[in-house]
């Protein structure tokens, strides 16, 4: 890039910088054309864009955090930062969405019509637009990445084009003289904000909470672990995210007259095959043990 502004080169923070830049600017827009006009909805949708642009830094920041080797004090790695990240992004997307949700329909309770002129409709169809450009950008970046708040994030962007399209309907209910419409589509709004934050913080605190992953991942893994020759059976195979990376141990049998060059060559395989077949960063520990009877008890009371 030329010029004084230079986007960030990895693709995640390249669009989510390129999303702040235009939070900062429908912010401002919405803002000055909310009040010019008097648009409870586009006012709220203003708000809205704010919050966007505050929770895009904090995702940025997360990455840029989560992406740092492990070292002595985090020797699984800093992937946690970025779902903390996602956290704090949900948190506030619940509180900024049912306050904005609360004036709506307090103004709705008092009886307060408003009726907008046809720029709010103008600007709720631009924000509309670039929102859902950022939506598709933003989940193809997320997608190669394989990053959580990223992805949270781009699914944030699509929830802010429907935001906008509540404000276009309430901005065309006025102009034809339906005075609540506007302040309808500020709940509404609301609603929205809220709901994408609960979406987001389900996600968070299942990782939190050393929540398993997902059964077609696990199913993705068992494949993997099948097709290597050697192994007679497994068991224990679980696994937990960490931000974007995988953890995955599993305890394998082999033949129990392998020597230990040839058992640990298994489980060297089994590290392999479940990293090839796994789309993001993952890390594997296998256990290897001799099948035998004997061993069954011991295992039976750890399920
Ligand atoms: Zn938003
Ligand atoms: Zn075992």
């Amino acid at each position: 890039m030329r010029g004084t502004l230079t986007l960030p080169t990895e693709p995640g923070a390249r669009i989510t910088v390129v999303g702040i830049a235009w939070n900062i600017t429908l912010f401002v827009v919405k803002l000055s054309v909310g009040f010019l006009t008097g648009s409870t909805g586009l006012i709220a949708d203003g708000i809205h864009s704010a919050s966007d642009m505050a929770t895009d830094l904090v995702v940025l920041g997360g990455m840029r955090f989560g992406r740092r080797r492990a070292d002595e004090s985090h020797p699984y790695g800093h992937g946690r930062f970025e779902t903390l990240a996602g956290g704090v992004v949900a948190g506030a997307l619940i509180l900024i969405g049912l306050l904005l949700a609360w004036e709506g329909s307090f103004a709705l309770y008092r009886g307060e019509e408003s009726f907008p002129g046809p720029a709010v409709i103008g600007v709720a169809a631009i924000s509309v637009g670039v929102k859902e450009w950022l939506y598709r950008r933003t989940a193809e970046s997320a997608r190669s990445v394989g990053s959580p708040a990223l992805y949270a994030n781009a699914w944030h962007h699509r929830t802010d084009a429907l935001s906008s399209i509540a404000v276009l309907a309430g901005g065309v209910g006025a102009v034809i003289g339906f005075g609540y419409a506007d302040r309808i589509a500020g709940v509404i709004v609301g609603l929205m904000v809220a709901a994408a934050g609960w979406r987001t913080i389900t996600r968070v605190l299942h990782e939190l909470t050393e929540g398993g992953l997902a059964r077609s991942e696990i199913e993705t893994i068992e494949e993997a672990i099948a097709g290597v020759s050697g192994v007679k059976a497994w068991h224990r195979l679980r696994g937990r995210r960490v931000g974007r990376e995988r953890f995955v141990d599993v305890h394998v049998l082999v033949d129990p007259e392998l020597s230990v060059v040839d058992g640990h060559r298994v489980s060297m395989d089994v590290e392999r095959a479940i990293r090839e077949a796994s789309r993001l960063p993952i890390n594997v520990t296998v256990h290897v043990e001799p099948e035998l009877d004997e061993l069954t008890p011991h295992h039976a009371e750890e399920g």
